[in-house]
């Protein structure tokens, strides 16, 4: 085979992309858009002479039927476009509708006992651990004014873990300018329906593995997120970083690697990193269970986690006018990296120290050093936005990042002789990691589940 016939091609990987983003369409978790999607990588994969295997995992799937706000201005009802926080609770039917309490921020200071009954309005989030110091408030609703002045409204979610926690009551979204309306004219009172529905459903991963010639027991992860946000076409995020991933895949399917590839398609990303924490999950549950074996030995036995040697994922790609970015965690070699070859090619690439929420993250916390590669540009505003679609997008943009990518992993991790980086997260490094779960209130990946508590209730002595 010649090199051209191997190098990466920009135009296949945008066809990919095409695929997904326009003829698929919306990828949102364990909906048949992101069922459809799985089927077509699988197939993909299959084409390539991939071992093909799929994780299964439960998810909810969730929409809206009915968001409607509307607020009393000088005697008159009138209609502000407004988002739902999608699992945000419904309110009744008939919605529910109240005097405005301006809450300023919403940050802690301004959430007062006064906003009983009441819709409160605040620019900014109201962050999700100050949630039930509202809801003991008692008010029907909470409405968030778009801090920023942009135009589109980005799809607001509610984790399921998040709203367990913190509780829940109905939620949505307006923009800037509508927000200081309502202010300006001191509208009094306003009125939100909101019908948000959920179902039980599951989510595929979709792996396809390559063995290695030389070191088939180092397994190095390539992937990205082929889920997107409820209606949204998700081009850039991620059927671009997806596409990438699958022309790669070609690509190196197609010469000898001596270490073993694995390829994968991660599910429901948007709705909290959930394929790859289901992935590392099971990593840390079959490490566990390896280890309690007697004849397993610490000293010379690995675990298939321990095999594991880097994650490198690829979230955000295709926009035409862009620059790059590249996280990293593990040693300063991965970061230093990144940035000898980027320069070595002439491409600048900003390169942080960083967890990217992203799905080399999960990896890392069960041990695995990454690499996440992005490219950000005008258009990734749209993130989370009905105008993520193709138009921003070209094959050349995906050349860029794939050509890169495709040298990264030669030089790294199919053709060297000795791999250049330890399996190692400093410590530093995996505080940031645990931070970065614990303040979204997501489990840590790997961790033991833990077992419900049981409560003892108090005998009670004699009568209440
Ligand atoms: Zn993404």
């Amino acid at each position: 085979m010649t090199a051209e016939v191997t190098a990466f091609d920009g135009e296949k990987a945008f066809r990919h992309l095409e695929r997904l983003a326009v003829t698929i369409g919306p990828r949102l978790t364990g909906s048949p858009g992101e069922h459809k999607a799985a089927a077509y990588i699988a197939g993909v994969f299959r084409s390539l002479g991939l071992k093909v295997t799929q994780q299964r995992f439960p998810s909810i799937t969730y929409g809206n039927h009915k968001c409607v706000l509307e607020v009393l201005q000088g005697g008159r009802w009138r209609q502000v476009p407004a988002e739902p926080v999608l699992l945000s609770k419904s309110t009744p039917p008939d919605g529910v509708e109240g005097e405005i309490f301006f809450a300023e921020t919403g940050q802690l200071e301004y959430l007062r006992p006064a906003m009983k009954d009441k819709i409160v309005l605040a620019c900014g989030t109201v962050r999700a651990e100050d949630r039930p110091r509202v809801i003991s408030h008692g008010p029907q609703a909470i409405v968030t004014i778009d801090p920023t002045l942009r135009e589109g409204l980005s799809r607001a979610v509610l984790r399921d873990e998040n709203r367990r926690t913190y509780g829940n009551l109905p939620m949505a979204t307006i923009r800037h300018l509508d927000g200081l309306d309502i202010i300006k004219q001191r509208a009094r009172r306003a009125r939100l329906v909101l019908r948000n529905s959920e179902k039980k459903s599951y989510s595929l991963n979709v792996i396809g593995e390559k063995s290695g010639t030389d070191f088939a027991d180092e397994i190095v992860v390539i992937c990205a997120h082929y889920d997107s946000h409820w209606r949204i076409p998700g081009a850039a995020d991620n059927a671009g970083g997806t596409a990438v991933m699958m022309e790669l895949a070609r690509v190196l399917a197609g010469r000898p690697s001596k270490r073993t590839l694995r390829f994968i398609a991660f599910a429901a990303e948007e709705t909290g990193l959930c394929g790859s924490i289901c992935y590392a999950n099971l990593l840390a549950r079959k490490a566990r269970r390896d280890k309690k074996v007697a004849s397993f030995d610490e000293k010379v036995d690995k675990t298939e986690c321990d095999r594991h040697r880097l994650t490198f994922n690829i979230d955000v790609h295709g926009c035409i006018l862009g620059r790059y970015l590249a996280t990293f965690n593990g040693s300063e070699d991965v970061g230093a990296s990144v940035r000898l070859l980027a320069s070595e090619m002439g491409m600048a690439c900003e390169v942080q120290k960083k967890p990217m929420s992203s799905d080399g993250t999960p990896l890392a916390a069960v041990g695995v050093p990454n690499v996440q590669f992005a490219r950000y540009g005008g258009t990734t505003s749209f993130g989370h936005q009905t105008g993520d679609d193709v138009r921003y997008l070209s094959a050349d943009a995906l050349t860029g990042a794939g050509v890169f990518a495709e040298r990264y992993l030669r030089r790294y991790v199919t053709d060297a002789p000795v791999f250049a980086f330890p399996r190692q997260i400093p410590d530093d490094q995996m505080k940031d990691i645990k931070e970065y779960f614990t303040s979204g209130k997501m489990p840590l990946p790997g961790e033991e589940p833990r077992k419900k508590a049981v409560v003892r209730r108090p005998r009670l002595r004699g009568k209440p």
